[in-house]
């Protein structure tokens, strides 16, 4: 039976990176603890079709959904809040509404109309907006960027419009802002709140509910002070502190009595959740019983954005193992050598990072090739496969000059394109992206961590173990423990004279859940500890 779909519209004011994804997806997770289906969805007001071309440094990480889209990284928290799948349908660019309304345009579609912002791109955004009605009890539209920019104006007007068309018993507009501490003052400041609710409703916006991010406790009569001047209840003014881990958020959302006023003002009816697992897991994350270092080798160290699905799978793992895992970033750029080596020094774990292009990729092998020496637990993530890959064929297979095609034409490109790639590469459609099959072969540690015969994970990579490689690397040792089902793609790799050498071509991070984490990650967790009390036997 079609649902009677709620929506909520999440705004951001006053300034970026106040954790608009995480309070949607904080929401979101109460909502379907209280018994309600609950999608979210991201609306990005940049031009680009999709972050796929984005630099790291720009856009952080490119999340990758099963179905094979490229999207933005709040995609990542939805999906490890909830424990849901998303599609392309999640993630809307300002790019893609253009291109569609351009698209249509150019087939004569308006029929001789000029075409607008309002209505054309606005229904267009409405469209995507809507995309779920009546599938799920309640949709969370997330508008991206800060409300006052020019590019979001277009995304906060279909919302106006959405809020009379389903009306307002249906539609609730949820504001995220800042309510600063200034020092030299001892006080808060509710100015900043104030000027960016005038801004919403100049657009025709009044917000329903408003969650302030504040450093300090936010005084009775400081919310109602905001309650007066933005004209909203007091009760709907919501503190939102600062807290130890993201995880805490829902917690902290439910002691407020969010979840409460948004399905009061939304007549749901359902039952205050009781959280027990999801407190018991932030319990966990909060108060571990051991603790690891594990070198994170990687090229963006320093703007931990590019990794957020890694860190975030790390600490899922580590509630699960009971061991928290602190992460030493190594850059593998700036350090080779001695250098490199001696950072990795009393580290219980490395995991190398996935990548593009060749910045960085010999000071990730040479970390390789210490810990495989050393019996240090690795992980490799895609590349992190294909420089252990490259490793073993220089080092162990004798190899010199193994390296992958994507870094030039060498003599052994033991990591190349595949022959059917071959002539594509610059017509783009080249990356695997998205769920494949992998089937993974018994007495493995790949097998004995899923306990599973065949998974699915997610790809985002060009470049593949060359299968002519394969006879001369298995003849030294290496096991190829997940294989297409074909047999024609090697998907994983290990070392059995290693206590846990590891590495998959696809990125296990996208399928790891806060509560369950992944079993790789809670496999690697593991091999460091058992590696660090070897240590102290
Ligand atoms: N650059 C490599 C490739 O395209 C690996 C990509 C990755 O690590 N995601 O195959």
């Amino acid at each position: 039976m079609a649902k009677n779909t709620r929506y909520l519209f999440i705004t951001g004011g006053v300034l970026s990176s106040l954790g608009k994804g995480i309070a949607s997806a904080s929401l979101g997770l109460l909502l379907q603890e209280r018994g309600h289906t609950v999608t979210i969805a991201k609306f990005d007001p940049y031009i680009n079709v999709d972050p796929g071309t984005m630099s790291p440094y720009q856009h952080g990480e490119v999340y990758v959904t099963s179905d094979g889209a490229e999207t933005d990284l709040d995609l990542g928290h939805y999906e490890r809040f909830l424990d849901i799948q998303l599609s392309r349908e999640n993630n809307t660019t300002a790019g893609q509404i253009y291109y569609d309304v351009i698209t249509k345009e150019r087939q004569g579609k308006f029929l001789g109309k000029t075409v607008q912002v309002v209505p054309h791109i606005t229904n267009e955004i409405k469209k995507r907006m809507t995309a779920f009605e009546g599938k799920y009890d309640v949709v969370i539209n997330e508008i991206g960027g800060t409300v006052g920019d020019i590019e979001s104006l277009p995304f906060l007007e279909a919302s106006r419009q959405m809020t009379i068309e389903k009306g307002r018993s249906r539609v609730l507009n949820v504001h995220l802002t800042y309510v600063p501490y200034i020092k030299s003052a001892g006080e808060l400041k509710t100015k900043p709140t104030q000027h960016s609710v005038k801004t919403l409703m100049e657009y025709g916006i009044q917000p329903d509910i408003l969650l302030c991010r504040s450093e300090h406790k936010l005084s009775r009569d400081l919310r109602n002070k905001i309650a007066l001047f933005c004209n909203v209840e007091e009760q709907s003014v919501i503190e939102a502190l600062d807290v130890e881990t993201i995880y805490e958020v829902p917690l902290s959302y439910r002691r407020r009595n969010l979840d409460e006023i948004v399905c009061k003002k939304l007549d749901l009816k359902s039952e205050r959740p009781k959280m027990t697992t999801w407190s018991r897991f932030v319990n966990k994350i909060k108060n571990p019983t051991d603790e690891v270092e594990i070198a994170f080798v990687g090229k963006y160290t320093e703007y931990h954005d590019a990794y957020k699905s890694i860190i975030e799978a790390m600490v899922h793992a580590g509630a699960v193992a009971n061991t928290r895992a602190n992460l030493r970033w190594v850059d593998s750029e700036q350090l080779q050598g001695e250098e490199l080596l001696k950072e990795l020094e009393g580290i219980h774990g490395v995991l190398v990072a996935p990548g593009f292009g060749s910045r960085g990729v010999e000071g990730k092998i040479q970390a390789i090739e210490m810990v495989r020496r050393k019996n240090i637990p690795f992980f490799g993530i895609c590349l992190g496969l294909q420089c252990a890959v490259i490793e073993y064929a220089r080092n162990v297979c004798g190899l010199k000059d193994a390296n992958s095609g994507e870094f030039g034409k060498f003599e052994h490109n033991v990591i190349d394109l595949m022959p059917d790639q071959k002539g594509l590469v610059n017509k783009g459609g080249t990356m695997r992206l998205g769920d494949y099959p992998c089937v993974l072969k018994p007495g493995t540690r790949a097998r004995d961590a899923y306990k599973k015969d065949v998974i699915n994970e997610r790809h985002r990579h060009r470049y593949e173990v060359n299968n002519e490689y394969r006879g001369l690397l298995e003849e030294h040792g290496m096991v190829f423990s997940g294989l297409s089902p074909d047999g024609n793609l090697v998907e994983m790799i290990e070392l059995s004279d290693h206590p846990w050498f590891v590495a998959g071509q696809f990125h296990p991070e996208f399928e790891s859940t806060a509560v369950s984490g992944h079993p790789l990650f809670v496999g690697f967790i593991k091999a460091a500890r058992a590696y660090k009390s070897g240590l102290s036997d």
